[in-house]
């Protein structure tokens, strides 16, 4: 599907080689537009612009164009950059993560978006105790159920972030998912739906130590659909640097 999606966006973006810096303006005047539809605050929203596979130098021209947060879904493609660019900006880990990489992971990032299992929420907790660097961290949940995504399921989220509530060098602050592709982003507006109302039901429940401030949802082809059911970090990459290599 991912690859399918892949031509597409080579297509439009073929034809409209904008700068990196032009695109992100464009973004921000679309999110603003979906943000003012669903009656946001466009301050609400923080674009973390997704860096792999990308090199440092258009890394560069994004954090030079405003852009604060960059997502990265390997630990090792991250560590390279890291070390070259610094810590001038945020690094957001957003793919699975191997707990063999929970050390690396916990040093390197500002926030994990991809806690995906029980496993690697101990992981975590553990180095980031060692390193003594409290992490946020979301919780992805596999809304649709779709086989190829990582993610915990519905039923299961409640019972994983009550164990991670307790864990005193995590700190959850809130939900991430990914919906199947399709290219129509309304067929899956209920996804980013169903997110939120999760996220309120156990911001409801009040679990102390559990702050569920974010949502991360959202991708170059249905962002604006996230924006409009709550979205608080988008997650782009295509649309900014245009299709991987
Ligand atoms: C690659 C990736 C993105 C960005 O996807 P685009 O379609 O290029 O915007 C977002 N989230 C995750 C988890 C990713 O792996």
């Amino acid at each position: 599907m991912s690859i399918v999606f892949t031509n597409r966006a080579a297509k439009i973006w073929e034809k409209d080689p904008l700068s990196v810096a032009e695109n992100i303006e464009k973004i921000r005047k679309r999110v603003e537009r979906a943000a003012r539809h669903a009656g946001r605050d466009p301050e609400g929203i923080t674009i973390v612009a997704v860096t792999k596979t990308v090199d440092v130098e258009r890394i560069q021209e994004a954090v030079s164009a405003g852009i604060t947060l960059l997502g990265e879904n390997r630990v090792q493609e991250a560590g390279d950059k890291i070390r070259r660019m610094g810590k001038s900006v945020q690094w957001h880990m957003i793919g699975h993560l191997q707990t063999n990489k929970a050390r690396e992971a916990a040093d390197l990032f500002d926030m994990v978006h991809s806690v995906d299992s029980l496993r690697a929420a101990d992981a975590l907790n553990e180095e980031a105790g060692k390193l003594g660097k409290p992490l946020p961290v979301l919780v992805q949940v596999n809304i649709s159920g779709e086989k190829s995504k990582s993610g915990v399921n519905a039923e299961e989220t409640m019972t994983l972030i009550q164990s991670m509530a307790g864990m005193g060098n995590l700190k959850v602050q809130g939900l991430m998912t990914m919906p199947p592709y399709d290219e129509d982003p309304e067929k899956f507006r209920w996804v980013f739906r169903r997110l939120r109302e999760m996220r309120d039901r156990i911001h409801q429940t009040g679990i102390p130590g559990v702050r569920m401030t974010h949502l991360s949802m959202g991708m170059s082809h249905d962002f604006e659909t996230a924006v409009e059911e709550g979205a608080t970090l988008i997650r782009i990459g295509t649309a900014i640097f245009g299709e991987r290599g």
